[in-house]
C-alpha cells in the first residue's frame, strides 16, 4: 500500500505528494469532530418546534425543508465521514421512511462520547465493544415498551400520522390530518398479505405534485396519473367505464436496421408503397378495436397515420408512457401488459371507471381513476408554489413510512423523548450489571439517546438539564412510561393523552443505524486522502474507510 518497510525498520512514506495522512487519536479527533458537525447542522429542525432550513444550490434552486436526509443531501458534503452520516439519514429514509434527523443526532452524540472516553485512554475497540452491547439491549427495551396498533384501528394509526407530519411546515391542523387520511387511505389500498404478513411496497403509491391551488387541495386518485397528454386533438379527452390496453409495441412502421433503397420509378409505385404502409398501420389499429379496447397505452410511439384510425375508431390513445407507469397501470387496472398485437385479448385488458385528460396548472395530465380495488394509487400533491409542493410531498414520503412501518409490524410507542428516556434509564440500569470498562461506553450510549428529549426540550425552550432529569425520575414509576415533552405546552406531558405515537420501527431502525454508523467510524485510526490529485490511483482514493485496521501496529 501506501509505505514500506526497508532495511533497519526505516520507513519510507510512498504516498505522492500532496496526498495527507491522518493516524491514530488524530484520525479519531478529526472524525468525530466532523460527525458531530454534521449533526449539528440538522439538530435544530428537530420535531414540531424545529426550524426549517432553506438551502440554495449552485444553480440557484431553492429547498426550504425540515426533513434531515433531503437537508443532508443538498448540502453535497466532502469529507468521507460526513458522507458516512448522510448515508445514514438515507438508509433511515429507506428502510423507515422517517427518523432522519434522530438517527443522525444520536450517532453524532454517540461520536462525543466515545471521544470522551478515548481521551480517557479508554480504546475504540472497547467502546465499540460496549456500544454494540448497548445497542442489543436498547432494542429489547423499546420491544418490551411496544404497544400493539391493529391495521383496523384508524385513529391510532391518524396520531401516528399526525406525529410524523408534525414537525414539518405544511399547514394547519386540518390541512396535516386531510393528508394523513389520504396516506392512510393510499397505503392501505396497495397493501398486501404475503405468507401471512402485511406488506407494504411504497413503490406502488404514486406521488405526483404540480404547484397551484393549496395543499388542502391535494388529492388522492384511486388509480394512476401519468404527465401524458391524450395523443391526437380528434380522440376522446374522456371514457367512462374504460377498457384499457396496456401495450409494448410501437404503433409505427420499423424502420430497418440495414440501409436499404428502395427504387421508386413511377407515381403509382409511389403511391402502392405509402398504401402498403398504411394498411399495415391500419391492420394494427384493427386488432386493437377487435379486442374492444377504448384507451390505449403504449410505452413506445404511435405513427400519425395509426393515431389517425384511432382517433376515428373513438379510441383514446396515450404514447411514450414510462416503464414504471406501465407497471403501475397494470396494478391499478387489473390489466396486462401485451407486447405483441397478436396476443391482445379481452381478458388483458385493464379498466377504470374513467379515463380522462384534465388541464391542470396549464399542462394535461391523465387520470386514470376509480379503479376497482387498485394495488396501485396516486397522491397527487399541490401547493402554493413549488417549494411548498415539494415539502409537502417529502412529509408525505415520512408518513407513508410512518404509517406502513406502524401497519407492517403492528406497534407503536411515545414520542416526545419518552421513549428514549427508557432506553436510557435501562441502559444505566444494565450498565451496573455489565461492569468493567464496557460499562462507561453504555452510559454514553445512554447519554446519547438522550438528545432527542433534550433537543425537543431545547426547542420548546424549556430547561434541558431539569426536564430530563425529571422525565428520568417520573419514568422509573409506574405510571411514568408516558412522560414526554410536551413541545405545545412547554412542560412534561403525557404522551398518551397528547397522542405522541411512532412506530416501533423507525426507532429500531434509528437505534441500529446510528450505533453502526458510530462504530465504523471508530474503527477507523488511518485516514490517506489522495484528493485534487486527478489519476492517484484506486488506493487511497478519497481516503475512504475501511482502510482502518492496517494502523493498529503503529500503536
Ligand atoms: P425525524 O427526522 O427524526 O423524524 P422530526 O423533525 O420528525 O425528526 O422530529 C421527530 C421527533 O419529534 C420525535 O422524537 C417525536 O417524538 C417528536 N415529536 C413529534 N411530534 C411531537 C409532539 N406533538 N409532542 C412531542 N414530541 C413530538
Ligand atoms: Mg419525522
Amino acid at each position: 500500500m501506501a509505505d514500506s518497510q526497508i532495511g533497519g525498520g526505516q520507513q519510507v512514506l510512498l504516498l505522492p505528494e500532496g496526498s495527507s495522512r491522518l493516524l491514530g487519536r488524530d484520525a479519531q479527533r478529526t472524525n468525530i469532530a466532523v460527525a458531530n458537525a454534521v449533526a449539528h447542522a440538522i439538530k435544530s429542525t428537530l420535531g414540531p418546534k424545529g426550524m426549517d432550513k432553506m438551502l440554495v444550490s449552485e444553480m440557484g434552486d431553492i429547498v426550504i425543508t425540515n426533513d434531515g436526509a433531503t437537508i443532508l443531501e443538498e448540502m453535497n458534503v466532502e469529507h468521507p465521514v460526513a458522507k458516512i452520516m448522510v448515508d445514514i439519514a438515507k438508509t433511515q429514509d429507506k428502510e423507515v421512511g422517517d427518523g432522519t434527523t434522530s438517527v443522525v443526532i444520536m450517532a453524532g452524540e454517540l461520536l462525543k462520547g466515545a471521544g470522551d472516553l478515548i481521551e480517557q485512554g479508554i480504546h475504540p475497540t472497547t467502546i465499540i465493544r460496549g456500544y454494540k452491547m448497548a445497542a442489543e439491549k436498547a432494542q429489547g427495551i423499546i420491544a418490551e415498551r411496544a404497544r400493539e396498533v391493529d391495521v383496523n384501528d384508524d385513529a391510532t394509526l391518524q396520531k401516528i400520522a399526525m406525529v410524523s407530519m408534525g414537525s414539518k411546515n405544511v399547514g394547519d391542523d386540518n390541512t396535516k390530518a386531510h393528508l394523513c387520511k389520504l396516506v392512510i387511505r393510499a397505503v392501505k389500498q396497495v397493501m398486501e398479505k404475503q405468507s401471512g404478513k402485511l406488506v407494504i411496497d411504497h413503490d406502488f403509491i404514486k406521488l405526483e405534485k404540480k404547484p397551484g391551488k393549496s395543499i388542502a387541495d391535494t388529492e388522492f386518485i384511486n388509480g394512476v396519473l401519468i404527465d401524458k397528454e391524450v395523443a391526437h386533438p380528434g380522440m376522446p379527452k374522456t371514457v367512462n367505464n374504460a377498457k384499457i390496453a396496456l401495450i409494448d409495441v410501437a404503433l409505427e412502421i420499423e424502420k430497418t436496421e440495414v440501409d436499404a433503397k428502395i427504387e421508386i420509378t413511377s407515381p403509382d409505385q409511389m403511391q402502392a408503397f405509402l398504401q402498403q404502409e398504411e394498411r399495415m398501420l391500419k391492420d394494427m389499429v384493427e386488432k386493437i378495436k377487435k379486442s374492444k379496447a377504448t384507451v390505449l397505452v403504449t410505452q413506445k410511439g404511435i405513427d400519425d397515420v395509426a393515431q389517425h384510425f384511432l382517433a376515428k375508431a373513438g379510441i383514446m390513445a396515450i404514447r411514450r408512457v414510462k416503464k414504471s407507469d406501465m407497471e403501475k397501470l397494470g396494478r391499478a387496472t387489473g390489466g396486462k401488459i401485451v407486447t405483441s398485437l397478436d396476443d391482445l385479448d379481452d381478458k388483458d385488458l385493464g379498466y377504470a371507471g374513467i379515463v380522462e385528460e384534465r388541464k391542470i396548472g396549464g399542462e394535461q395530465m391523465i387520470f386514470v381513476e376509480k379503479c376497482k380495488d387498485p394495488k396501485s394509487v396516486t397522491i397527487f400533491t399541490r401547493g402554493g408554489t413549488q417549494q411548498v409542493v415539494d415539502e409537502a410531498e417529502r412529509s408525505i414520503t415520512d408518513v407513508i413510512g410512518a404509517v406502513s412501518s406502524a401497519i407492517e409490524t403492528g406497534k407503536y410507542v411515545f414520542g416526545g423523548g419518552a421513549i428514549e428516556i427508557d432506553i436510557a434509564n435501562g441502559l444505566r440500569a444494565y450498565s451496573s450489571d455489565v461492569g468493567g470498562r464496557e460499562q462507561l461506553a453504555i452510559q454514553k450510549f445512554a447519554d446519547a439517546v438522550e438528545v432527542v428529549p433534550k433537543t425537543l426540550a431545547e426547542s420548546a425552550g424549556m430547561d434541558s438539564i431539569d426536564t430530563l432529569v425529571q422525565m428520568r425520575s417520573k419514568h422509573k414509576t409506574k405510571e411514568g412510561s408516558q412522560a414526554g415533552v410536551d413541545i405545545f405546552k412547554n412542560t412534561i406531558g403525557d404522551m398518551l393523552k397528547n397522542g405522541v405515537f411512532e412506530p416501533l420501527k423507525v426507532k429500531q431502525q434509528a437505534i441500529a443505524s446510528a450505533s453502526e454508523a458510530a462504530e465504523i467510524i471508530l474503527r477507523i485510526d488511518d485516514m490517506i486522502s489522495s484528493r485534487g490529485r486527478p489519476g492517484a490511483g484506486g488506493g487511497g482514493g478519497g481516503g475512504m474507510p475501511g482502510m482502518g485496521g492496517h494502523g493498529h501496529e503503529m500503536e
